[in-house]
């Protein structure tokens, strides 16, 4: 069997410790003599699923006693409206970080449901930075603020976030939760689809402070309100229960290799392969986002043609690459780097684009 170099976006990388674990217990698990997609939400062996996959989450990312840890579904897509539904209130504005195509369909959505503004916003230098803390006006009025951890298409990436003291700070971490240590305490909410970081798709983490759960308007649909999850531990309705499964092999795989602070450490050194490879290139690559707020998730780069840049993914495919074409609104290249993808592979993508550098540069 040879795996890809796996550089997708999302879905993206699975560890193949995680595949391979999945594989054994797919037909019979636990000695259930079934998987565990064919066994009832409510069964015992599912319910420790539920909660271990729960208590993981929150003992690797530190997450204080007075968060609750929910496994939704929708996407983080479903958070853009949720936010709002939940929090926006009459005479309130949510406050929105303008660093990309995420946060503005996180923006749109807020403004179907009521009244939301931009607080600071990167779009005059194409989104190819995170603003400065001091950048970032937040209305007297907020009902939160609302900002994207890691940009995803741009790759681009917040290294501090802004105090915003009563005003709860709000977070789509759909593309680094998990790949960097976070002091949860400063957020009201945090959101992310599982895809990226954390296992298959189908899941959504939102870590969210009790007392914001509680407040869910009673006007809205239970599905909508955090606070009918918080009550019901994720149980509801029926879980994506193969993915959530999926997810705490993923969790405990991250514990075994140390924990976040462990995968950090990974992370900077694979991603110091790629970026170095770029920089030394005398100017045959170049790095799209500026370099305060370079991505260790996704590494955007282009090339000086657009000729070069289709031989590139072509001949990356031949070799074994998957994944390194840039977004179709951006352009260029992409490599994602989330916390699954091994360090060989970034190492046979720096090779790779010395080899291509020689032989076209
Ligand atoms: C992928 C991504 C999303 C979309 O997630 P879905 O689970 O597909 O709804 C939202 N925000 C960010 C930052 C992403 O990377």
């Amino acid at each position: 069997m040879t795996r890809a170099f796996n550089f997708n976006a999302g879905p993206a990388a699975i560890p193949l410790e995680v595949l391979k674990q999945a594989q054994e217990q797919f037909v019979d698990y636990k000695g259930a003599g079934m998987s565990i997609m064919e066994m009832s939400h409510r069964s015992n062996l599912y319910e420790d699923v539920n909660n271990e996959t729960q208590a993981l989450l929150r003992e690797l990312f530190g997450v204080p006693e007075n968060y609750e840890v929910l496994l939704l579904q929708g996407g983080a897509s479903t958070q853009f409206a949720m936010l709002p539904l939940n929090f926006l209130t009459a005479g309130k504005q949510g406050a929105y970080v303008m660093t990309g195509a995420w946060a503005e369909k996180a923006l749109k959505e807020a403004k179907l449901v009521g009244d939301a503004v931009v607080a600071a916003s990167t779009e005059a230098d194409k989104f190819m930075r995170m603003p400065t803390l001091s950048e970032i006006v937040v209305p007297d009025n907020a009902a939160y603020l609302h900002l994207t951890s890691n940009e995803t298409i741009g790759g681009t990436q917040f290294k501090e976030f802004p105090e915003t003291g009563d005003v709860p700070l709000i977070a789509d971490m759909s593309s680094d939760i998990l790949s960097r240590p976070i002091d949860v305490s400063k957020f009201g909410v945090i959101y992310a689809g599982a895809q990226k970081n954390l296992g298959p798709s189908g899941v959504t983490v939102v870590i969210i402070r009790k007392d914001l759960a509680e407040n869910s308007p009673k006007t809205i649909p239970a599905m909508f309100r955090y606070a009918t999850h918080a009550k019901s531990k994720s149980l509801y309705n029926t879980p994506p229960s193969f993915s959530v499964y999926m997810m705490k092999l993923v969790l405990e795989w991250i514990k075994e290799k140390g924990g976040v602070a462990q995968l950090d450490q990974f992370n900077h050194d694979k991603t110091k392969l790629i970026y170095d490879a770029i920089d030394q290139s005398g100017g045959f690559y170049s790095g799209c986002a500026q370099p305060q707020n370079r991505s260790l998730m996704n590494i955007t780069f282009r090339i000086q043609t657009e000729e070069l840049e289709k031989q590139f993914v072509k001949e990356s495919e031949k070799e074994g690459f998957v994944g390194l074409k840039g977004h179709r609104d951006v352009g260029g290249l992409r490599a994602s780097t989330y916390n699954a993808v091994p360090l060989e592979s970034c190492q046979a993508l720096s090779q790779f684009m010395l080899d291509f550098q020689k032989r076209n540069g």
